[in-house]
């Protein structure tokens, strides 16, 4: 029996195969042609196409909010996935584990699961990304002792206690990522009356971001449209500015981080003050996030080992010890 693993994320589509490991990542973005209503690509290709497109092209990012804003595009982007990676086992069709958001509601779960089908799925379970991002970072989810997870993707961001394979409490917000890279853009535009785009933006946040201000600053230069004169120009910025930059965003997903903690039973928050939190997801990768939120919070936080990974590596853990969690963490339809 053919089993694959999908990480159906609102910035990166992972695909696990067991024994394999992490066979596909790419970016979660569609590029249609309006005009004949068709696809033109799919993934990195696609993603570069972002903000470079004639009228007659629209680049969509189908799962930006966490949710299935378009569900043909979603199904079409599963099945681009699921064919690019089903070379050698092209007439089998595949069981399949899809991680979807703890807090999406089950009109969308069927259509996660209806799209699953349609791309080629023989069957789909779902299970809670943070459960899944817990497993692949090494977390013993089944152990009676509380474990906290914080995934920090580019559309969502997922707080999650867990305890004995379930989650005790958790919050999701739309707040993630991609809240840091037009909070970079806003400050430009304020402070120097220039216009960047998404990508330069991201960019600027991967190169030089950091959540909390250093004592050596790091610069570069970055190219944009002048607001005034409407020609393009060249500016430097620097590590600091960022900081400056992403503080009110990194302040609510911290508030919620703070929230999800004070609704923790007593004995978990025990467990959890002396283990400490671990993040995941591409917005751990940001410079110095966990010396924040631990400065914020007063509870240690730890990186997961690959955060782009997780939530791929756990759809793997699951499928390869299917029996074992199948009472435990799968969604119901
Ligand atoms: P999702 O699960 O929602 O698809 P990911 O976990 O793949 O999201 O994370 C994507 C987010 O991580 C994007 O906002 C991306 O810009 C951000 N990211 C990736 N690498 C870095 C980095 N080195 N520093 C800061 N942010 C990063
Ligand atoms: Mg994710």
């Amino acid at each position: 029996m053919r089993k694959i693993g999908i990480d159906l994320g609102t910035c990166n589509s992972l695909v696990f195969i067991p024994k394999k490991g992490v066979v596909l990542q790419e970016p979660s973005v569609v590029a249609v042609a309006l005009e004949e209503n068709r696809i033109l690509a799919v993934g990195e290709e696609a993603k570069e196409m972002i903000g470079r497109t004639p009228d007659t092209i629209r680049v969509y990012r189908p799962l930006k909010d966490g949710v299935i804003a378009d569900f043909r595009v979603t199904q079409a982007m599963l099945k681009y996935f699921i064919d690019k990676v089903s070379g050698f086992w092209k007439f089998f069709k595949p069981e399949m584990m899809i991680g979807v958001p703890a807090g999406i509601t089950s009109t969308e779960r069927r259509a996660v699961i209806e799209a699953a089908l349609n791309a080629g799925a023989k069957q789909a379970y779902l299970a809670k990304e943070p459960i899944l991002a817990a497993i692949g970072a090494g977390i013993p989810i089944n152990s009676c002792s509380g474990n906290m997870i914080v995934d920090i993707g580019g559309g969502t961001s997922e707080v999650a206690v867990i305890s004995l394979g379930g989650i005790v409490t958790c919050q999701s917000l739309r707040i993630a990522g991609d809240k840091l890279d037009v909070a970079i853009s806003d400050y430009i535009k304020k402070k120097y009356n220039l216009a960047v785009g998404e990508q330069t933006a991201e960019e600027i946040k991967i190169k030089i971001g950091t959540a909390l201000p250093e004592k050596e600053e790091k610069k570069i230069e970055i190219r944009g449209r002048d607001l005034i004169s409407g020609l393009p120009r060249t500016i430097k910025i620097s590590s600091n500015e960022t900081a400056e930059a992403f503080s009110e965003i990194l302040s609510e997903i911290i508030h919620v981080i703070k929230q999800v903690l004070r609704e923790t039973p007593p004995e978990l928050s025990a467990d959890i003050i002396d283990k400490g939190m671990i993040i995941s997801g591409g917005g751990a990768l940001l410079k110095n996030i966990a010396e924040r939120i631990s400065q914020e919070t007063g509870v240690p936080c730890f990186l997961a080992e690959d955060p782009l990974l997780c939530v791929a590596k756990g759809t793997g853990v699951v499928l390869e010890n299917l029996e074992v969690y199948k009472k435990s963490i799968m969604l119901k339809r």
